[in-house]
C-alpha cells in the first residue's frame, strides 16, 4: 500500500501575497485526491515530530539554521527576495524534513512507495543559505538518513523538477553511496547543473532539456540515460525530488509535459525498484500540479498490487 505523509501544519508556512509557493498548492492536491473515485488504497500518515536541530547541523551551517530560527521567532523575513520565512516556518520546515524521513522508514518497512506531500520544498537549499523557495535540503537529508538504516548501502536520487537541484547536488556529490540524476531546463534558474558536473565519484548525472521539450524528448531520455544511470548504481532505495513545474501549464518552467506524462515517468522509475520515496518540490499551477501528483500515485498503485 502506498503511504502518503501529510499534515495540515504544512499550510502554516507562509510566503508573500501572490507568491507561487503557497499553501493552496497542497490544498489543491489533497482536495483532488479526495475526489478520486478509484479505490487508491492510500495509507495516510501524519509526519513524526522529531527534534532535528542537532541532526540538521550535519547538512546546514549552524549559523544558517540559527538565522532561519531567529527570523521565524522575530515575525518572519526573506532571503534573496523570493524565499520567505514566516513565524511557523522553522518548525514547519523541520517537520517537512521529518516527513521525508518517515517516507524512508515506511518504504523500507513495507517495500512500497511513499509520498511526502510537504512544504516548503528543499532541493535548492544550500549548506549556508536557503534559496529558490527552499529552506532545508529535504531530499539530500533523507538520502543520508536512509544510509543509516540497516541494509541500505546505496541510495539514488532522481530530481525531475524543471529546475536543477543545486542544493541536493552540493550535499551529495562527494558521497560515493549516493547517486543523483537531475533533469532540468537549461539555461534556467538556478543556472547550475551543467553536464560536466559529474560528482566526485561520477555519481552525478545532469541532463539538460530545452524550452518547449515534451514527453517526446523526455521518454527517450529516461529510457536511454536516466534509468540506465540509476539502475547501474544498484540502489537499495530511490528518492524522487518530485517537482511538477515541467508541466506545460506551469508558468515557472517552459517545458511541455502533461499531467499524464508523470504516470509514464513514474512507471519507468518503478522498473528500477518499488522502494521509491517521492517528496514534493515545485509545481505551481494548481490543477496540473494536483493532477500530476495523482498520475504519479496511480502509476504506483497500479504497479504495486498487494498480491504480487
Ligand atoms: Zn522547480
Amino acid at each position: 500500500m502506498i503511504s502518503i505523509i501529510y499534515s495540515d501544519k504544512f499550510l502554516l508556512h507562509k510566503t508573500s501575497d501572490n507568491h507561487p509557493e503557497r499553501p493552496e498548492r497542497l490544498r489543491a492536491i489533497i482536495e483532488a485526491l479526495g475526489q478520486q473515485t478509484d479505490n487508491l488504497l492510500l495509507h495516510w500518515v501524519e509526519p513524526t515530530s522529531r527534534d532535528l536541530r542537532k541532526y540538521l547541523n550535519r547538512f546546514h551551517s549552524s549559523k544558517y539554521i540559527q538565522k532561519v530560527e531567529d527570523m521565524a521567532n522575530n515575525g518572519g523575513g526573506n532571503f534573496y527576495e523570493d524565499t520567505f520565512v514566516s513565524p511557523d516556518s522553522f518548525n514547519v520546515a523541520l517537520l517537512a524534513v521529518s516527513a521525508w524521513m518517515d517516507g524512508i522508514n515506511l518504504t523500507l518497512k513495507t517495500g512500497y512507495p511513499s509520498f511526502a506531500l510537504v512544504r516548503p520544498p528543499g532541493h535548492h537549499a544550500l549548506q549556508n543559505t536557503g534559496m529558490g523557495f527552499c529552506l532545508f535540503a529535504n531530499a539530500a537529508i533523507a538520502a543520508h538518513y536512509a544510509l543509516e538504516q540497516p541494509d541500505v548501502e546505496r541510495v539514488a536520487i532522481l530530481d525531475w523538477d524543471v529546475h536543477h537541484g543545486n542544493g541536493t547536488q552540493e550535499l551529495v556529490e562527494n558521497n560515493p553511496h549516493i547517486a543523483l540524476c537531475s533533469i532540468h531546463q537549461s539555461p534556467f534558474f538556478p543556472f547550475t547543473g551543467r553536464e560536466e558536473e559529474r560528482g566526485a565519484y561520477d555519481n552525478v548525472l545532469n541532463i539538460r532539456v530545452k524550452q518547449g521539450n515534451s514527453i517526446k524528448e523526455y521518454k527517450p531520455i529516461f529510457e536511454e540515460r536516466v534509468i540506465p544511470f540509476l539502475l547501474d548504481f544498484q540502489p537499495n532505495l530511490l528518492i524522487v525530488s518530485a517537482g511538477y513545474d515541467a508541466n506545460e501549464a506551469d508558468s515557472l518552467g517552459w517545458v511541455k509535459l502533461q499531467p499524464e506524462d508523470y504516470g509514464i515517468l513514474t512507471k519507468l522509475c518503478l522498473g528500477i525498484t518499488r522502494k521509491i520515496i517521492f517528496g514534493l518540490e515545485g509545481g505551481y499551477e494548481l490543477n496540473s500540479l494536483a493532477q500530476s501528483v495523482i498520475q504519479t500515485i496511480k502509476a504506483c498503485v497500479s504497479s504495486c498490487s498487494p498480491w504480487d
